[in-house]
C-alpha cells in the first residue's frame, strides 16, 4: 500500500499501538490524524488534558519523521476527506466500545466501503478485547468479576509492539492541517511513561497501601489509560514478574471487565444493568448540590468530593465512599452522581465510571447489591490519622487525629462554620 491513514481517538501514543504499527508496516507513507469532534461531550478538565496529549503525540511523531494532522468536524467526513486528498488506500483505527465509538466506526466502515477505501480496526484500548472471553453456556459477556478474572488470567495476550522507528508522510500535505502546541509536563505519552517509571518503585507495596487515602500510593495512571497515552497491554508486560504485580494487574482487569460489560450493554450510562434492580431515588436538589460541593457535613465524603473539584481525580476508596453516600445515605440517583463524576474526572470514562457507579448503587454487577459503606467506619479504617480529610477540608484542620472524622462532637469554634451531617448511620 502506498498511503494509509491512522485515525487516532483515545489511543494517543506511539508505543504499542497496533493500528499504527500495522500501517507503518503495510504502507510506504502514513498519515496520523486526530479529529476534534464538537458533538463529543468532554469535561473541561479532560479537554485541557487532551490538548497536552495531542501536542505530545505530534512531537513524538515529528521525532520519527511524521506529524499529526489535527482537524475539527465530523471524524468520518474528515477521515474520508484526508484519505481522498492524500490518495490513501486504507484507514486504520483502534476499536472502542462505547455506543458513540461504535456508531462512529460503523459509519466510517460504511463510508469507506462506498469510496473503495479499506477500513480496519485493531485492538489497543483494552488488554483483552471485549467479547473475546465468553462464559460457558453461551452468554455474550461475563456479568461477575471473579470468573471473568480467572478466564482473563488464563487467556493468552497479544504481542506488545515497539514504537515505529520512522514514519514517512506523503509529500505536499497542506501546512494548515498540522497544529502547533507545546507538550506540557503533565499530560501525554511522555509524561505517562515517566509517571510509570517513577511509580514502579511503589508496586511492591501496592497491595498493602492502595486503600490508604492519605498515603496516595496508587499509580494515578488512570487519565493516561483513559486517553491511551499508555497501552494497558504494555503496562501488564512492564509489571509482569515484579513483586506485588498481581493486585495491580487485577485492578487493570476491572477496567477490561467494565469495557466488556459496556460492549454488551450499551445503555450502562442510563439504565440499570441488573434486571429487576430497585431504581427509584429521591429528588432533593439541595442535597445533591451539597454533595457536589463537598458540604455534606461528613468529612470523609467532603474530602473526596473536594479532591475531585481541585485535582480532577479522586482516590478509588474515596470514590466508593462518596458514591455510596449519595446513593445509600441520601438516596439520590446514581445517574446524577455518575454524570457529575464524568464531568470532572480526568479519567472520566463511560465504562469505568458508570460501571462502578452501578456497582455501588446496587443496580450493577455487585453480587451484594445491598452493600452500604458506613462513612465513619471507612474513615477510621482508611484514613486513621485524619490526614486525608485535613488535606482537603482545611476548616477542620485544627481538630487533632481521628477526631476530625466527627466534628459534630467538637465545640462549634473548632468547626469554623463546617455544616452538620446531612445524613449519617449510628456507628
Ligand atoms: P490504580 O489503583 O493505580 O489502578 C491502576 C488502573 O487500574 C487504574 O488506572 C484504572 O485504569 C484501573 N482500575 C483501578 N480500579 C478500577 C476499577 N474499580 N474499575 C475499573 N478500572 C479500575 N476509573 C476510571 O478510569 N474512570 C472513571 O470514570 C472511573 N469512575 C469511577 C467511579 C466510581 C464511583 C468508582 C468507585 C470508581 C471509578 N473508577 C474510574 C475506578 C477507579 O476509582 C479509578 O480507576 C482509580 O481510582 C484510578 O486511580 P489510579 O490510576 O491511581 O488507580
Amino acid at each position: 500500500m502506498k498511503v494509509a491513514v491512522v485515525l487516532f481517538t483515545r489511543d494517543l501514543r506511539v508505543h504499542d499501538h497496533p493500528a499504527l504499527a500495522a500501517s507503518v508496516r503495510a504502507a510506504e507513507h502514513v498519515v496520523p490524524l486526530f479529529v476534534h469532534d464538537p458533538s463529543l461531550p468532554a469535561g473541561s478538565n479532560r479537554r485541557t488534558f487532551l490538548d497536552g496529549c495531542l501536542s505530545d503525540l505530534a512531537s513524538s511523531l515529528r521525532q520519527r519523521g511524521g506529524d499529526l494532522v489535527t482537524l475539527r468536524g465530523d471524524p468520518v467526513d474528515c477521515a474520508l476527506r484526508v484519505a481522498k486528498q492524500v490518495g490513501a488506500a486504507g484507514i486504520a483505527m483502534s476499536a472502542d466500545v462505547s455506543g458513540f465509538a461504535r456508531a462512529r466506526s460503523q459509519r466510517l466502515a460504511a463510508a469507506c466501503a462506498a469510496e473503495g477505501v479499506a477500513f480496519r480496526e485493531f485492538p489497543g484500548v483494552t488488554i483483552a478485547e471485549p467479547g473475546s472471553l465468553r462464559p460457558g453456556g453461551g452468554g455474550s459477556h461475563y456479568k461477575v468479576f471473579t470468573p471473568y478474572y480467572r478466564a482473563w488470567q488464563a487467556s493468552s495476550l497479544r504481542e506488545v509492539h515497539g514504537a515505529p522507528r520512522r514514519i514517512s508522510l506523503p509529500e505536499d500535505m497542506p501546512k494548515s492541517w498540522f497544529a502547533t502546541g507545546d507538550p506540557d509536563a503533565v499530560s501525554g505519552e511522555s509524561a505517562a511513561r515517566e509517571r510509570l517509571s517513577s511509580w514502579l518503585t511503589h508496586l511492591e507495596s501496592y497491595g498493602d497501601h492502595h486503600d490508604d487515602l492519605a498515603a496516595d500510593r496508587t499509580s494515578r495512571l488512570s487519565p493516561y489509560l483513559h486517553f491511551g497515552c499508555l497501552s494497558p497491554r504494555e503496562l501488564v508486560a512492564r509489571v509482569d514478574g515484579h513483586a506485588g504485580a498481581e493486585p495491580f494487574v487485577r485492578q487493570l482487569c476491572w477496567r477490561d471487565f467494565y469495557h466488556q460489560v459496556l460492549s454488551a450493554f450499551p445503555d450502562l450510562r442510563r439504565r440499570p444493568y441488573r434486571p429487576g434492580a430497585e431504581d427509584s431515588w429521591r429528588d432533593e436538589p439541595d442535597a445533591l448540590e451539597a454533595w457536589k460541593a463537598g458540604h455534606t457535613g461528613v468529612p470523609i465524603v467532603d474530602a473526596g468530593m473536594r479532591q475531585m473539584l481541585q485535582e480532577g481525580w479522586m482516590h478509588n476508596r474515596a470514590r466508593l465512599i462518596t458514591a455510596s453516600y449519595l446513593t445509600k445515605h441520601l438516596y439520590l440517583d446514581w445517574r446524577a452522581g455518575g454524570d457529575h463524576f464524568y464531568d470532572l474526572l480526568l479519567d472520566g470514562d463511560v465504562a469505568n465510571n458508570y460501571g462502578n457507579w452501578q456497582w455501588v448503587a446496587g443496580t450493577g454487577n455487585d453480587t451484594k447489591p445491598y452493600r452500604r459503606f458506613n462513612p465513619l467506619r471507612q474513615a477510621e479504617r482508611f484514613d486513621p490519622t485524619g490526614d486525608y480529610v485535613r488535606r482537603y477540608v482545611p476548616e477542620l484542620a485544627d481538630i487533632p487525629g481521628k477526631a476530625i472524622h466527627e466534628p459534630w462532637k467538637q465545640p462549634a469554634s473548632t468547626r469554623r462554620g463546617y455544616p452538620s451531617p446531612l445524613a449519617l448511620d449510628a456507628k
